[in-house]
């Protein structure tokens, strides 16, 4: 029996965590917050991203924040993997600001959940459950009743189940579920095997469109990870260096081996020749596979996502189990959006049995 979580914007919404749509508006808050007098890096990145909303998208100033962040990447990852240029931006310069976006997202996520503390709560219930689901692990190796898969960049669960195994006397890892180094050198952050392997057990989080504290070697293709405050801390927007490629390739030392960000639109998957990312989504379908229920919670199952509608479409078997929980029915208006998701859900998964659970996710995660 194996229960697989899958995760949507609506399972980080109570924490405030800013939804997709909502994130270039918090992104252009940054100039009034508290980063703007302090950080002038930051400031510089800001003024990069709206020169290029006005002048190489041709959006007027007050439009900034409707645009979609879709509309933003797609055309730049398009000719960085083209090796084409956009307007007067070529492929080094796309780079670059690519980069520069992905911190001001990682800096406006981080932002708006340090500003809301006291509702992250239920993340960390979920975390506790999920580890003490997982240690009889250390004892039965094939003891595997749960694997959480997240379509989010924040690390509100990620930083939670760290924490709730930090009070296990470190028996577990994170797992999730690729090769990862750490970014600085703690003891702590191994792969899943590795920790299988030493008799600990692993917490399964395959994370599908990246992390906010993930960075990336373009030239070995080792993904570095660190939790909690350290990655604004040391992160990608101070212009770190692979440890390991220095050394290695001596003879290359080239700006290649900066790290870069791993935050993938979901219209930008089929693309991808990231191989951390490609692992995955291979193990995420090996969980899904093996799944006697798959419990979606906070996702609205967009078409935009059709990625990972096909994964789900191949791997889930036929006598599984579909929970979908949603937001609670406290009006006309969520009875109808509650409906409406439900309805979508009944057409893509046929004739598996699919139940609702309208109870919120705090709700239904101290239920567990
Ligand atoms: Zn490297």
């Amino acid at each position: 029996m194996k229960t697989v979580f899958i995760l949507g914007a609506g399972f980080s919404k109570p924490a405030k965590a800013p939804i997709q749509s909502e994130i270039i508006q918090e992104i252009l808050k940054l100039r009034s917050g508290n980063f703007y007098d302090k950080d002038v890096i930051i400031k510089s990145y800001l003024d990069d991203f709206e020169k290029f909303l006005s002048d190489e998208l041709f959006i007027h100033n007050e439009k900034f924040g409707d645009v979609a962040l879709e509309d933003v990447f797609t055309p730049i990852d398009r000719c960085i993997i083209d090796g084409i240029s956009f307007r007067s931006l070529d492929g080094k310069n796309l780079v670059e600001l690519r980069e520069k976006i992905y911190s001001l997202i990682i800096i406006a996520i981080k932002e708006k959940l340090n500003s809301a503390t006291e509702h992250k709560a239920y993340v960390n219930v979920f975390a506790k459950y999920l580890v003490a689901q997982m240690k009889p692990r250390m004892i039965n190796k094939d003891h595997d009743p749960v694997a959480v898969i997240s379509t989010n960049w924040d690390i509100l669960l990620d930083n939670s189940i760290k924490r709730a195994i930090e009070q296990d006397d470190h028996n577990g890892v994170v797992d999730y579920c690729c090769y990862i180094s750490s970014l600085e050198d703690d003891d702590t952050i191994k792969p899943g095997l590795w920790a299988l392997g030493k008799g600990k057990y692993n917490v399964k989080l395959l994370k599908l469109h990246g992390s906010l504290n993930w960075l990336h070697c373009p030239k070995c293709q080792r993904l570095f990870v660190a939790f909690y405050e350290k990655i604004a801390e040391y992160g990608i927007y101070r212009d770190r260096k692979c440890k390991y490629c220095p050394i290695n390739f001596k003879e290359s030392k080239t700006v290649s081996d900066a790290l870069r960000s791993n935050l993938i639109m979901p219209t930008f998957l089929k693309d991808l020749n990231n191989f951390q990312i490609k692992l995955i989504w291979q193990n995420a379908s090996v969980e899904l596979s093996e799944a006697s229920k798959v419990v979606f919670i906070g996702y609205s199952l967009p078409q935009a996502d059709y990625e990972l509608r096909q994964l789900l479409s191949r791997m889930i078997p036929h006598e599984a189990v579909i929970e979908i929980v949603m937001r609670e029915e406290i009006d006309e208006k969520t009875e109808k959006s509650n409906a409406d998701t439900l309805m979508r859900y009944k057409t893509f998964f046929g004739k598996r049995e699919v139940k609702s659970v309208p109870v919120g996710v705090e709700n239904y995660v101290s239920a567990l």
